[in-house]
């Protein structure tokens, strides 16, 4: 159990100025969000798109804004729990009980909501049984790279993230990089260094080919079966299926937690950004009141307030 004087679920733009604001009246908060980092939509939407309207600031990246807001709460000393969804919110006496997606407990008397479009989800697999292995053999995000040393690691996705964890896995696993397409998105330097590790065979690429079975033995995965465009079928060793297709936003969970609700947001009041429940607090896209402007100096004025 963590205890805090103030939750907040979000390390988006608002979330992050939270913690300041709640620093410098020398309130301790934790930070919980559903994502592998902080940032929110800059850092997962649009990292390098220029922002142009923060106070002081002419012009700055979301990567940037990111970097910065972090730095500005540095003295703070909080603590962040990443890859954590916050699914439960409950009341015992005067305080909250916050009940995550890895069993992780949080207790406060206050909690501000910076969830923005919900929470960033990765896009599954479609293969059904996929999901049995969920967590053991198959994963969306790698938590801990030590767990994947030493196995034949059969990575999915065009994009960034496959490449980036294909690379950095090659030093010591097996890699397959499976892809749907022949042709990948990833930055060119990325690419040109996966060519070195094809060459060396310290990665396969396989494309343009798409999952179509997963073999078991006693509940573990031995092999996968990949479909091709032409129709021909290759049955890969594999222990472990990495998966990147990318982000989808659900609102997720906040909507069971007895909140008024519009829509898919949050309702509060603007002289103090409280919702209907005594202690949940919202500020930053998720919240809606007459005027709101879905903005991050929106979101930063909430959040002073
Ligand atoms: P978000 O940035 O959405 O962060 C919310 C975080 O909460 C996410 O990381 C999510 O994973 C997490 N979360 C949600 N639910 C849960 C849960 N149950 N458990 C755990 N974590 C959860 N605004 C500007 O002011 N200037 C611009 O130039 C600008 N450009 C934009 C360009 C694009 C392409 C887009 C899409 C938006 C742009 N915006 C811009 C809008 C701006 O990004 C948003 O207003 C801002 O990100 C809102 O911040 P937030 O912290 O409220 O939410």
């Amino acid at each position: 159990m963590t205890k805090a004087d103030v939750i907040i679920i979000g390390a988006g733009p608002v979330g992050l100025f939270a913690v300041h604001q709640l620093g410098i009246k020398g309130l301790k908060s934790v930070v919980i969000d559903n994502l592998d980092k902080a940032g929110g939509q800059c850092i997962e939407l649009y990292p390098d798109k220029p922002i142009y309207d923060i106070p002081a600031i002419p012009e700055c990246t979301g990567e940037e804004l990111t970097k910065n807001l972090l730095e500005q709460i540095k003295p703070f000393n909080t603590q962040f729990f990443y890859n954590e969804r916050v699914d439960e919110v409950n009341q015992e006496k005067d305080l909250w009980v916050i009940k995550t997606n890895q069993n992780n407990f949080f207790k406060a008397p206050n909690i501000i909501i910076a969830g923005g479009v919900g929470s960033f989800e990765p896009r599954k697999l479609s293969l059904k049984e996929a999901e049995k292995f969920e967590g053991k053999s198959v994963f969306y995000a790698v938590k801990d790279k030590n767990f994947f040393k030493k196995k034949n690691i059969s990575i999915f996705g065009g994009g960034d993230s496959a490449l980036d964890w294909a690379l950095e896995l090659s030093k010591f696993s097996k890699i397959n990089l499976i892809h749907r397409r022949n042709e990948f998105r990833g930055a060119p330097h990325t690419l040109s260094e996966i060519k070195k590790m094809e060459k060396e065979d310290k990665i396969i690429i396989k494309t343009p080919c798409q999952l179509e079975a997963i073999e078991e033995h006693e509940n573990k995965i031995t092999s996968i079966s990949v479909k091709y465009d032409d129709g021909k079928i290759e049955r890969i060793k594999t222990d472990i299926i990495l998966s990147f297709f990318g982000l989808i936003m659900k609102l997720g969970p906040i909507a069971e937690w007895g909140l008024n609700m519009n829509k898919k947001t949050i309702d509060v009041n603007p002289e103090n950004f409280e919702t209907n429940k005594k202690g949940i607090f919202a500020a930053g896209d998720i919240c809606s009141y007459p005027g709101k402007l879905k903005l991050i100096l929106s979101g930063f004025h909430e959040v002073a307030l």
